[in-house]
């Protein structure tokens, strides 16, 4: 919410003419009783100011129970010491909300004015309908009723004051949850502040004690309650964020829902994952205003910047402004950026990462949301360890170790599945290549098995190579390799598996692991068949047969080194 400069100074201006003359004419017309209680006045101003500076806290909105200490300041000393300690309260409490931005400074003056105008007008309302300083309470129906108007007065006053203000300088409207809020604390705090003065006149200082104490011991044990159920929501949430992060079976996606939800979770600005490589940090993730964003950021070495002061500790900093990290930043930081939230990420007792998240905002982070990123940490390491343990497995469960190619189980499955499109005809076609090389026996028992190998390797290469995009190759067996083309006409298919043939029979095989030591030169040729469905085959099982057959009937008996195809033969 932007304001206008001149209202800002308007509001500055509306205090300066108001206020001191609305003291000046309290003091003149209803001078405060004090006498020679100077030590007590101290007191109730001592209790006032612990009071603001403790808010009961609510969903982020602040509650100040200032009102039940201000009702027997102002019933014993009268209206002037009321309106000053209500001057000093939003001094306090404005500071306790750390107001401390130039552009919110206003926000003083502004307080100041309803505060004072709330305390004037009540005040001189009571006195008015004959209200009278430090009155007799104990049997006296007449000033308590009047106590109570002005309590009401006070609220009601209150109530418009601030519903215009918002009206006017917010444009929002009122009578919402702060209303409510505002109501029950009136009705509450009023007969405390009752018993305080009666107790008060009884006593003396002792009734601060006694109310003071039990009143202010209970809005400490409501912020204790508030915020450990606040902490047990983030710890839900935390639990939830683990398990969604446990079922992804991909590094990627582990990463994402990561930095996702923990940016819908904190009031994060800036977040950053990095990752601990080679002993230094490269940066895996970021996002930035709630966009992924890819700035290339520089690689630092070994403890260097806040992440690696993070690292070399192996402990989790929060800081809340500028000042606090200035002096240990030495890499990419947003210009904004005030607060400061880093954790490690570790596993098996090794920093593997670090986190940094951060908000424009000074004081945006506190101990307990750390402490949940240190937990949601752990279970992001475990995620992504489990995700890339996965990856692997899913890897090598796929493909030949040797050649790198899929396996024939994985290329069963899909041949099945391109089948099932055929039939469905999302496809026009479906060939395959079926490739054996020719007296590959020969070239293991001259050279050894090692060589073999080596030709295996170096022939799924060329073939891989050459297949690119348009299909999938496996190897089907031994010395036998499978290519399936979704949509690959018969002639497309011969035509490829003609350019295979002569990649490997045009350029002989280098042999390094030979048995007898030294690197030989060998030529190798292929015999292949091909077939394509729907023309040849009805069934994933009969287009492998008949290419199986084109191969051994149509290229190797006729002599090898050769393509044929299945109608041909
Ligand atoms: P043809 O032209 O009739 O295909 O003759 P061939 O010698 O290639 O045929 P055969 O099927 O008799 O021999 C295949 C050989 O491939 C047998 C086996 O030793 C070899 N072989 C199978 N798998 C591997 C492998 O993984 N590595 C090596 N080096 N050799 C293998
Ligand atoms: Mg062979
Ligand atoms: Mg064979």
């Amino acid at each position: 919410m932007v304001i206008e400069p001149q209202v800002k100074k308007a509001i500055f201006l509306v205090w300066i003419l108001i206020v001191p003359a609305g003291f000046w004419f309290t003091y003149h017309s209803y001078p405060p009783q004090i006498s020679d209680n100077w030590i007590d006045v101290l007191a109730f101003l001592l209790l006032t100011s612990v009071v603001a500076a403790m808010p009961i806290v609510i969903n982020k909105m602040f509650i100040f129970l200032t009102q039940w200490v201000a009702l027997a300041v102002f019933l014993k000393f009268g209206l002037f010491v009321e309106m000053v300690f209500a001057q000093v309260a939003v001094i306090v409490l404005l500071l306790r909300l750390r107001v401390y931005q130039k552009d919110q400074l206003f926000r003083y003056p502004l307080n100041l004015n309803m505060f004072f105008i709330v305390s004037f007008i009540s005040g001189i309302t009571y006195y008015v309908l004959g209200g009278e300083m430090a009155p007799e309470l104990i049997g006296n129906y007449r000033s308590i009723w009047l106590a109570a108007l002005y309590a009401l007065s006070n609220y009601v006053i209150n109530q418009i004051i601030v519903s215009i203000h918002l009206h006017f300088i917010y444009k929002e409207r009122y009578f919402g949850k702060d209303f409510f809020v505002e109501t029950i604390n009136t009705v509450i705090t009023f007969p405390i502040g009752i018993v305080l003065y009666i107790l008060y006149n009884q006593v003396g200082l002792l009734s601060l004690v006694f109310i003071g104490v039990p009143v202010i011991s209970l809005s400490i044990v409501f912020n204790l309650y508030y915020s450990s159920q606040k902490v047990n929501e983030y710890l839900q949430k935390a639990a939830e964020i683990g398990h969604q992060m446990a079922e992804r079976l991909n590094v990627d996606d582990v990463i994402t829902i990561f930095i996702q939800k923990i940016c819908e979770m904190l009031p994060v600005d800036y977040a950053y994952i990095l990752e601990v490589k080679d002993d230094k940090l490269k940066l895996l993730r970021q996002m930035e205003m709630g966009d992924a964003t890819s700035n290339e950021i520089r690689v630092l070495q070994k403890y260097e910047g806040i992440s690696g002061l993070v690292w070399s500790n192996r402990k989790a900093f929060l800081f809340s402004t500028r000042k606090e990290w200035q002096q240990y930043a030495n890499g990419y930081i947003p210009i904004d950026t005030e607060s400061i939230l880093s954790v490690p990420i570790e596993r098996s007792n090794k920093v593997i990462g670090i986190l940094v998240l951060a908000s424009k905002q000074k004081h945006a982070y506190e101990k307990y949301q750390l402490m949940i990123l240190e937990i949601l940490c752990s279970y992001f390491a475990v995620a992504t360890e489990n995700a890339r343990h996965y990856e692997r497995t899913k890897i090598q469960s796929e493909r030949c170790a040797l050649t790198k190619l899929y396996n024939y189980r994985y290329f069963e499955n899909l041949m099945i599945q391109e089948f099932e499109h055929l039939m469905h005809f999302d496809l026009h076609h479906l060939s395959l290549i079926l490739l054996d090389i020719d007296h590959f026996k020969s070239v293991n028992d001259t050279y050894g098995h090692q060589s073999g190998n080596e030709i295996l390797i170096e022939a799924a290469e060329r073939i891989r190579q050459l297949v690119g995009d348009r299909g999938t190759v496996a190897r089907y067996g031994g010395e036998e390799f499978v290519i399936l083309l979704p949509n690959a006409s018969k002639e497309s298919a011969y035509q490829l598996a003609e350019q295979i043939r002569q990649a490997i029979a045009d350029h002989p095989f280098t042999l390094h692991q030979s048995l007898d030591g030294r690197q030989h030169q060998v030529e190798i040729t292929v015999s292949i068949g091909v077939a394509t469905a729907p023309q040849d085959a009805e069934d994933a099982l009969a287009l492998i047969r008949h290419a199986d057959r084109a191969l051994y009937v149509g290229a190797k008996r006729a002599g090898r080194n050769r393509v044929a195809e299945y109608s041909s033969c």
